[in-house]
């Protein structure tokens, strides 16, 4: 693994649960600081994605590091599109920006991210994009493993059921149909396998500033972080 990391002091990382409002506050935060914006969620959703296009089994662990490591995934940003993605994800250069929140992919994301050689590739690759450039990264081991000494470190979290909302909220808004107690189980599953993963599990680093979102709404949650990082 690649263990250079971001000698800038322009760093945040923001962890948290599933659909807990921290991509959006994230890339709020980074569009008003002008930092680089990187969800590394979607590059996990990317190699899951990989996966199932390839027919492969997801359970097949060394097959999923193999298409981990030889797979090409490419984060742009969303301008040029007006339907409501906040950046755009390529898969082999293919635009698979709303692909990767398919029920199937979530179903199978969180397996795939257990896998401790998947998440040495991942994280590779995230140093490297963010290596020397001011950035808000957003993950579940952001804090905690992909750069640890960044100055300022958020855990955003909100109850699950007002996570199951916004996700249902989401999903209509794009013409998806889909019910909130799929949703909300879906979540409290990947709560449950993603914290209690043996590598990398979702938690607070020690120094991280918790924020509970439930109560509030995304512009008021940037206000703190922007008191916060002092700017
Ligand atoms: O954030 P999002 O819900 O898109 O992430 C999808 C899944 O990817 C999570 O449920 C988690 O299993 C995995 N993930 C991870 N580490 C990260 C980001 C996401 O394990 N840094």
């Amino acid at each position: 693994m690649d263990l250079i990391e971001n000698p800038l002091t322009e760093v945040i990382t923001i962890d948290g649960p599933a659909a807990s409002g921290k991509s959006t506050v994230g890339l709020m935060l980074a569009k008003k600081l002008n930092y680089l914006f990187l969800d590394t969620g979607c590059m996990y959703r990317a190699v899951t994605l990989a996966i199932l296009n390839r027919q492969v089994d997801p359970a097949d662990e060394a097959a999923a590091v193999h298409i981990a490591k030889t797979s090409s995934i490419d984060i742009a940003s969303a301008k040029g599109f007006d339907d409501g993605r906040l950046y755009t994800v390529f898969l082999e250069g293919q635009d698979v920006t709303w692909e990767i929140r398919s029920p199937e992919v979530d179903a199978h994301v969180s397996l795939v991210s257990s896998y401790k050689e998947v998440r040495a590739e991942m994280v590779r690759q995230q140093r490297l994009i963010a290596h020397d450039r001011a950035v808000v990264m957003v993950g579940r081991d952001i804090g905690t493993v992909v750069l640890p000494n960044a100055p300022l470190k958020l855990f955003i979290t909100a109850s699950a059921e007002e996570r199951a909302r916004r996700r249902l909220q989401d999903r209509q808004q794009q013409g998806i149909s889909a019910s909130y107690e799929e949703i909300l189980a879906d979540i409290k599953r990947r709560d449950i396998f993603d914290s209690e993963r043996e590598h990398s599990p979702l938690k607070p680093a020690n120094d991280a500033v918790i924020i509970d979102t439930s109560q509030e709404n995304p512009n008021e949650v940037l206000d703190r972080i922007l008191s916060l990082a002092a700017v």
